[in-house]
């Protein structure tokens, strides 16, 4: 049978749903209106589509929506200086770095210097010990996309085997402390992962974050598993032009997976909508007003 599609697209539209009613709210009842910032250092044509969608997608929230757009050759201590200003701006919620910044600066040194409270990717060391220890952090927005996305298809996943491909700190890490944290027995494997296919054929959840064209094939799903494509790659067409498509072959393993995310569709749109949820829950945390439910991990 093949396997269910996993909307993310419609998903992403109901999840914003609820975030645009509650900004209404905290705009009506309490006078706050929640607040991203962006900043975009330099010229990549990728991130500056990110960019503008993620503006775009604020704005149609009801939030405050402020774009930074740097020159490529903006001195770090300049980046800085604006990052202090933006932690200091009570008007200002959520502070957002476009990855990657160009070579002479220290991203990690970036990272560090947007206060943990604003820090919507929960990328700041703060927000990965919190989130790595079970305690309430800001969590980053595609794993977290992945695991709303995981919970509204199984419902609890409190002892399923999870398969996460890639080990990344912005996805692969942080996915496997959340699937851990919903009980989840956890498998992070990489690059140096021995029999990658056959750790892969244990898991009810999988979870694709190499960056490597239909890398997942059938052959390595249990049939039945559910399989969450985080990644995103443009490979070109035999007429030329390019399309996206993810780590998983997607027509392969439809065929035997239980569930699936397409590419597009899948994981990115849930990424920006849950960008927006951080927003918010990084309001209500600054005014210490009452969290939404399902905003959050
Ligand atoms: P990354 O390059 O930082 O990490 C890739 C990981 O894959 C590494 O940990 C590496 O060990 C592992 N890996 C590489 N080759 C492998 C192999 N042959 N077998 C097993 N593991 C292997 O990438 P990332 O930032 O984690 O992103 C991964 C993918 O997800 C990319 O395609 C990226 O574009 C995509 N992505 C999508 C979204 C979204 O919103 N949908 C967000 C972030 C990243």
């Amino acid at each position: 049978m093949a396997a269910k599609v996993i909307d993310g697209k419609a998903l992403a539209a109901r999840l914003r749903e609820r975030v645009k009613a509650h900004v209404t709210r905290l705009v009506e009842e309490h006078a706050v209106q929640p607040g991203l910032a962006v900043v975009l250092v330099g010229e990549n044509p990728a991130s500056e589509v990110y960019v503008r969608s993620k503006g775009k997608a604020t704005k149609e929230a009801g939030m405050k929506s402020v774009e930074h757009k740097l020159d490529a050759a903006t001195s770090e201590a300049d980046l800085l200086a604006l990052i202090d200003r933006l932690n200091r701006d009570a008007t200002i919620h959520g502070i957002l770095v476009q990855l990657p910044v160009p070579d002479h600066i220290d991203a990690d040194k970036v990272l560090a210097a947007i206060d943990p409270a604003k820090d919507v990717d929960g990328f700041h060391i703060s927000n990965v010990g919190l989130l790595g220890t079970g305690q309430k952090a800001m969590v980053p927005c595609t794993p977290l996309g992945c695991l709303m996305m995981l919970r509204e298809e199984l419902g609890s996943l409190s002892g399923m085997e999870a398969v996460v491909i890639g080990r990344s700190n912005i996805v692969g890490k942080p996915m496997a402390q959340l699937l851990l944290k919903d009980s989840c027995t956890v498998t992070i494997a990489h690059s140096r992962t021995r029999d990658l296919p056959g750790v892969v054929r244990r898991a009810d959840i999988v979870v694709a974050a190499v960056g490597r064209p239909t890398m997942v094939t059938a052959q390595w799903i249990k049939p039945g598993a559910t399989v969450i494509d985080v990644g995103i790659n443009r490979i070109e067409k035999e007429d030329g032009g390019t399309r996206l498509v993810g780590d998983v072959d997607y027509e392969d393993v439809a065929k035997i997976a239980g569930a699936i995310t397409p590419v597009p569709g899948g994981v990115g749109p849930m990424t920006i909508a849950c960008l927006l949820a951080n927003t918010v829950t990084a309001c209500c945390r600054t005014h210490g007003l009452a969290e939404p439910e399902g905003l959050t991990a």
